[in-house]
This record gives structure tokens, sequence and C-alpha cells, in this order.
């Protein structure tokens, strides 16, 4: 199902007042959805383990005219929970409120079948692409609560919706991502104006990609700028009554 609506763009100050955090922001669909919300008003939150690549996306930022950003270098492998309760206190102290949630950062792992995989690449797959999602939206749901119609979006995969051999862990994580979309979605309705819906890009020209398919022309598949319209509307207030969905940005 494609969230977007047809013939759907953001007005010029669709996110305005609002304050968005995104993983991965270094590079790929994370940081082109991070500057495609800076140029639509949004204060963006920006986390990724790169901190030369995270400086380079706020100097992006700030020579296009945007808000300053935040810059959180953190990095996802983290297994205990004290470093996302702690950053989410050093926010909650600044006064923040967060509008939205953008789970992007992934990591493939090993391409090869479950028997083969090594159990380091399982957990490193499995801590970074769901794990830390449920650590940091545990953290950050205070925050979430704070905003007037605050919306998570989880970053799916095709093979998170239908299994396929040789995508191992990584297609497991999306999986567990799908279940954890549903579980917080059921919670929320009703008892929140917390929304939460996952997001299949489909095939995109950035480094994971090219490392999943290394016999494919990169340029057989669309730019992450191409597709951000997705993300901003589900961070939007337009989509106010999308929740619960597993949508996908291609077809
Ligand atoms: P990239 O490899 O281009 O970017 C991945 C991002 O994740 C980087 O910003 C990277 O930051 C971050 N990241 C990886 N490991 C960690 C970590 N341990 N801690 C913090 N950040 C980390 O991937 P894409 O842009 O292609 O993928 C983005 C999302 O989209 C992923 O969830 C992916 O599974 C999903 N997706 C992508 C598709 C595609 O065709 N491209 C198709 C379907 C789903 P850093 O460089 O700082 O480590």
């Amino acid at each position: 199902m494609s969230g977007l609506p047809p013939h759907w763009r953001p007005a010029q100050d669709e996110l305005k007042n609002k304050t968005i955090l995104i993983t991965g922001a270094t590079e790929g669909i994370g940081r082109a959805v991070a500057l495609a919300c800076a140029r639509l008003g949004a204060e963006v939150l920006l986390t990724g383990r790169n901190e030369a690549a995270l400086e380079s996306v706020y100097d992006t930022i700030l020579n296009e005219g945007g808000r300053t950003p935040g810059l959180i270098p953190f990095d996802l492998r983290v297994t205990q929970h004290e470093p996302y309760d702690e950053l989410a206190e050093t926010l909650l102290a600044e006064g923040l409120a967060i509008d939205g949630l953008v789970h992007n950062a992934g990591v493939l792992g090993e391409r090869r079948a479950l028997s083969q995989t090594s159990p380091e690449s399982w957990q490193e797959v499995l801590q970074v692409n769901i794990t830390a999602t449920f650590l940091l939206t545990r953290a950050l749901m205070p925050l979430l609560e704070r905003a007037s119609l605050a919306s998570i979006v989880l970053t799916s995969s095709g093979v998170g919706r239908r299994g396929k051999a040789f995508w191992g862990a990584y297609a497991v994580s999306k999986f567990a991502t799908e279940g954890y979309m549903q579980v917080l979605a059921d919670e929320l309705g009703g008892t929140s104006s917390i929304r939460v819906n996952s997001l299949n890009p489909g095939a995109v020209n950035t480094r994971m990609r090219r490392a999943a398919y290394p016999g494919e022309p990169p340029d057989s598949n669309p730019l992450p700028e191409a597709l951000t319209d997705n993300w901003i509307y589900l961070l939007s207030d337009a989509s106010a009554l999308i929740h619960g969905k597993a949508l996908s940005a291609q077809g």
C-alpha cells in the first residue's frame, strides 16, 4: 500500500514548528530525509555514527538557511539502555518535544544462508535494526507525548514482508520491525495521539543497495532525494489519520 496520496506535495512550510529526530542521517535515505525536513522548516536532530558526515549534513542545512540542527553522534550498536535514556533526559532538559521520529539507520549484515550466518553479524543486525529502535523509542516516549500529534516512521523492506533466501538477519529484523509497529500501534491507538507506521523504501540507489546488489547498475534505482515526499507526508499533519499501516514508497 502506498501511503502518499497521488499528487500530494508538501507546502513550503509543511514542517514548520516541528522537531524531527532521524537516525542514520549521515548518508543515503536518512541524509536525504533530514535535508528535506530542514528545507520545509523543521528543526532536525541528526543522529549517526560518522561525526564528519553528520557535520557535513549540519553545514548543508545551515548553508541553505535552515534552522540550526541538533547533532547527536550515537552508535546504535550500544546494547545497554542507559545511553538512550541519558539522551532522552538531555533533550527533555532542553525543553524539547519530538514531533517526528524516523528510525532509518540500518545495516545489511551478511548476505548468506541462515545456517552460515555468524552469530556476531546476527547480533549486530538485530541490535541496530530493531533492538535499538525499541530502546530509543522507549526512551523518547515522554518527548513524543509532549508533541501534539507525533509521528513515528519505521523503515521496513520488501524482505520484511516476504522472506527470501540469503537475506538472513536483515530480513528477520525487518519482520520484527513490522511486528513492533503493529504492537506499538495497537497500544497507542485510543490512549495516545502518537501514531506509528512502517515504510518500505523499495529499491533506492544508496550504499546499502549497491552492497546488496553489486551486479546491478546503480542508476537503475531512484536516488533517495526523489522519494523523500513519502517520509514528509508521514511526518506532516496531513497524514494525521494514518496509523498502524505498512506502507511502501514505490508501487
Ligand atoms: P545506507 O547504508 O546508505 O545508510 C545507513 C545509515 O545507517 C547510515 O547513515 C549509517 O550511519 C547508519 N548506521 C548504520 N549502522 C549504525 C550504527 N551502528 N549506529 C548508528 N547509525 C548507523 O543505507 P540506506 O540509506 O539505503 O538505508 C536506510 C534504511 O532504509 C535502512 O533501514 C535500510 O534497511 C532501509 N532500506 C533501504 C533500501 C534501499 O534500497 N536502499 C531498501 C529497503 C530498505 P553511519 O554511516 O554513521 O554509520
